[in-house]
């Protein structure tokens, strides 16, 4: 399902010029926690400068801006330069993770024979791989080449949410949760792990909305994922939630809804982790006080999977006002950001 109203208003919001870059470096090589081996454990992470995700000739997720990242000139020489980069940079590191501005099993974005490379660059390196793609690639013959040299893999997909509505009117998407559910069991059957990724609130809906859908998507997508990583909002440039954020009619998530989805999902026995990018910073999710504790709690239950001190820091909270906001927000007509917008309008007075 497609709103082509709302792709073409996201499409239009895109930067026209064709992009550029450094064609033989990755946009971005750096180590940073996580557990896909089960465990936490520093990971190598690369993104790819690649032509970019192919849903970017129609239009764009609402939420994404890694266009901003892309070159219309890479070549396939240029991408196996990238390889080298990222391989110098592994070091004894045995877990990697692979991103581009789209997905790395598209054939356009990532063409077989530059795909070859890196798979023959990281063989003996690397213990596990992960790599993110959407659904449409995630095909058999597009994963034969990971599991003929027996590479240990899983793969990252986008579902977003778990109701095909918020998938197309407020992701705007191109996919659906059927479709989800086809690529994970082909991951699956091929032998390969599964991580979902959960988008915690999308624009068009208010919080307390945004956390119902993800708790329902997680008990969802559960059966068909390793494990799922809730990535709450963080604002990129020349997006609709970009859009929507400077005019005050979006705000991004707190980190208490953050907090109380992963407490839940934990006693619920759900495979859930959380890190969020942009934490306690004005563009990603933040509670109306700076909370370093509380991010920092997020990031470490979701390392160990234990949930207990997460919990605790909660109990222990005044969450008055948090719930105040949620159920005010709740019963406008539209998501409004009030906090910024009262600011604006005090300021705006000030002015005259
Ligand atoms: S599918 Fe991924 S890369 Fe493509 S527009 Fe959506 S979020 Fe961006």
């Amino acid at each position: 399902m497609i709103d082509r109203e709302l792709a073409s208003f996201v499409k239009n919001l895109m930067p026209k010029e064709r992009r550029s870059g450094n064609n033989a470096k990755p946009v971005s090589v750096w180590m940073e926690m996580d557990r896909i081996r089960g465990y936490p454990e520093q990971t190598c992470v690369a993104i790819f400068r690649t032509t970019g995700c192919s849903w970017y000739n129609f239009s764009s997720c609402s939420m994404c801006g890694y266009f901003n990242d892309i070159s219309s000139t890479v070549t396939e020489e240029n991408l196996m330069k990238q390889t080298d980069e990222i391989i110098h940079y592994l070091g004894n590191t045995e877990t990697l993770k692979v991103f581009t501005s789209g997905s790395f099993l598209d054939p356009i974005e990532m063409p077989v024979r530059a795909r070859d490379y890196f798979y023959d660059s990281i063989s003996g390196k690397i213990d596990k791989l992960l790599v993110e793609s959407r659904t449409e690639y995630i095909t058999p013959s597009n994963l034969s080449p990971i599991k003929d040299r027996k590479l240990k893999a899983r793969i990252a997909i986008g579902v977003e949410s778990a109701n095909d509505e918020i998938i197309a009117r407020s992701i705007n998407k191109g996919s659906s949760f059927n479709k989800f559910v086809t690529a994970a069991r082909t991951s699956k059957e091929q032998g390969f792990e599964v991580r979902s990724y959960l988008l915690l609130k999308p624009p068009f809906m208010s919080e307390a909305e945004a956390v119902d859908d993800c708790m329902r998507s997680i008990a969802l997508v559960a059966p068909y994922s390793t494990d799922i990583s809730v990535n709450p909002m963080n604002i990129q440039k020349n997006t609709l939630v970009e859009y929507l954020w400077k005019r005050g009619q979006y705000r991004p998530p707190r980190l208490w809804s953050l907090a109380r989805i992963l407490v839940w999902a934990g006693r619920s026995g759900f495979n859930v982790v959380s890190y969020p990018t942009g934490g306690n910073r004005e563009r990603g999710v933040h509670n109306d006080l700076h909370d370093d504790r509380l991010l920092n709690l997020i990031v470490q239950s979701s390392l160990s999977q234990g949930f207990d001190e997460l919990d605790k820091y909660i109990q222990a909270s005044d969450l008055s006002r948090y719930y105040n906001d949620l159920e005010v927000e709740n019963l406008l007509p539209e998501e409004i950001d009030y906090h910024k917008l009262i600011h604006e309008m005090s300021y705006s007075r000030i002015s005259v």
